[in-house]
């Protein structure tokens, strides 16, 4: 793919859980440091102690993030000479990530963001479809659908292995909850 080299720009990677957004991110990274750039990766944190942990994908690859709790640490932890910055999970962040996206690619960083595109009821997940908006690449990626193995492009939220009901609470105390990667015609919202 063109990548420009005399500004910055906003990559956005997007698809269900288990497609591989966390695996193309951390490949990217991994290139950019094999070039010798200046790398920072960020992922969204409950806590607001900053912490350093990784990103994982399932898959087991990982490269070291700094957890934060609001998009706009990401200005108290970035040097003047950083060339790229990695974001994971991108839909959990507040708004503000967009314009700070924007902010940094106008400044000349390589801005690479991974996230879902949908929540689990298949619709667009907080920042994201903005963030996608004013991307210059995106790409959207898809699992493999659990039911009949097609590609999957949704998250299926289960709830004590029945599928969740659009209005279920995002936290059911003392009920077992998972995801499945899902293709259009398997993903059940009740
Ligand atoms: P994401 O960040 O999109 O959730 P990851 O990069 O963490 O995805 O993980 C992708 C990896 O998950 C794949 O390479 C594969 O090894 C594994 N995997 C597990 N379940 C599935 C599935 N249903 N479809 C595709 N890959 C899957
Ligand atoms: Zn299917």
């Amino acid at each position: 793919m063109y990548r420009p080299v005399n500004h910055g720009y906003i990559e956005v990677v997007v698809g269900p859980m288990y497609s591989g957004k966390s695996e193309e991110l951390i490949r990217r990274l991994k290139r950019a440091k094999i070039a010798k750039q200046n790398i920072i990766v960020f992922k969204p944190h409950i806590d607001d102690r900053y912490s350093k942990k990784d990103v994982v994908s399932h898959s087991g690859d990982s490269i070291e993030a700094i957890p934060i709790k609001e998009a706009s640490s990401i200005y108290d932890l970035i040097d003047e000479d950083v060339q790229v910055v990695g974001i994971d999970e991108v839909q959990f962040f507040d708004e503000e990530i967009v314009d700070i996206a924007v902010d940094l690619a106008n400044k000349g960083v390589r801005v690479i963001a991974a996230g879902l595109d949908m929540d689990f009821k298949g619709e667009p997940f907080g920042p994201t479809p903005r963030l996608l908006a004013v991307a210059e690449f995106v790409d959207k990626i898809q699992a493999i659908c659990s039911v009949c193995g097609q590609p999957a492009t949704r998250s299926q939220r289960l709830i004590d292995g029945k599928p969740a009901r659009y209005d279920d609470p995002i936290i059911q105390v003392g009920a077992v909850e998972s995801y499945e990667a899902r293709c259009r015609k398997c993903h059940v919202v009740k």
